[in-house]
């Protein structure tokens, strides 16, 4: 099944069985050259599947077709050592390749989660989908940065380096048509995660500073890649800034109890989802809060609103003022 979006620019909607976002798009531009697939779904069989049957019923030949990645989240490329063949040139940003390839990101991450009040539980990672569904193979990458320009068929994209959900993200734009392939950066009715689970970066500041680049453009259609297709990016843009601001004055509020570590933070914060009790929560759902809300505490710290302490294995946040 696929939807026909414009003239050789097709979605193809891969389910995600059991995971809250529902579904990926892919979009696969079809040329008489060259075909470019946008985004492939997880590495696991119901995806590939899914994936399948779309290309034939588009009689798409993958020995003619290139990939790209918004960024290395699994639901993204999972599926790459599926489709590339021999000739396929993988696009990605260095960062995101980077990562992808690396295949030992976790336990770094599992610790930063643990000082941070997680409890130490491997199960986090073992149900996480980047470890579950991620690509297992090293990928040969081809490079792009911002500013660089992808053709098919009419279309000229540019590659807009967005960094915030990933640290490598970039979204697509072709200014003849106005049209944004947004990847993750900007989802019609869900929040992108943006979330920390080290020290050393400030992604929701790097989030906002996308999101300001992506205000600049002039964009018609907005191509997500989960949900619906949408047209008032400057509208959404706003909203997601706005989401922002709210959940750093919800944490700034729960610290006036006094200092306390992330995980004690996300459980008093309010979450977009079905359950009712933090205690409820899935572990995974857990694990993308506190990382959430370590974001938005690097955010704050930098501004100058919070500090943490130190010294000690547990880090603890408290207000400056
Ligand atoms: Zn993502």
């Amino acid at each position: 099944m696929f939807d026909t979006i414009r003239p050789g620019l097709f979605r193809l909607e891969i389910p995600l069985p059991g995971n809250p976002l529902k579904a990926v798009n892919s979009y696969v531009f079809k040329a008489p050259d060259r075909n470019l697939i946008v985004d492939t779904g997880m590495n696991r069989p119901e995806c590939l599947e899914a994936m399948m049957n779309g290309l034939r019923e588009l009689d798409i030949d993958l020995s003619k077709t290139d990939l790209f990645i918004t960024h290395m989240h699994a639901d993204h490329s999972g599926l790459i050592s599926h489709l590339a063949t021999e000739t396929s040139r993988v696009f990605c940003s260095q960062a995101d390749a980077d990562i992808i390839n690396s295949k030992d990101n976790w336990r770094p991450m599992l610790l930063f989660a643990n000082r941070s009040g997680f409890p130490h539980d491997e199960e986090a990672i073992r149900q996480h989908p980047g470890f579950k569904y991620g690509v297992r193979e090293i990928i040969d990458f081809t490079i792009v940065k911002d500013g660089d320009t992808i053709n098919i068929g009419e279309y000229t994209f540019q590659c807009i380096s967005t960094p915030g959900h990933t640290p490598g993200h970039v979204c697509l734009y072709e200014p003849n048509q106005k049209i944004l392939l947004s990847g993750d950066h900007i989802l019609g009715k869900i929040t992108p995660n943006i979330s920390l689970f080290a020290d050393d970066r400030n992604p929701l500041d790097e989030y906002l500073q996308s999101l300001d680049k992506t205000y600049a453009l002039e964009v018609e259609q907005v191509l997500p890649a989960h949900r619906q297709i949408f047209t008032d990016c400057r509208g959404r843009i706003n909203q997601l800034r706005e989401h922002h601001n709210r959940r750093a004055a919800a944490i700034l509020n729960v610290l006036e109890k006094g200092p306390q570590n992330a995980f004690e933070i996300a459980s008093q914060l309010k979450w977009d989802l079905s359950y009712e009790h933090w205690d409820q929560f899935p572990i995974s759902q857990k694990w993308f809060a506190t990382g959430e809300v370590i974001a938005h505490l690097k955010y704050l710290e930098a501004l100058g609103k919070v500090k943490h302490n130190q010294s000690s294995y547990e880090i603890k946040y408290y207000l400056t003022a």
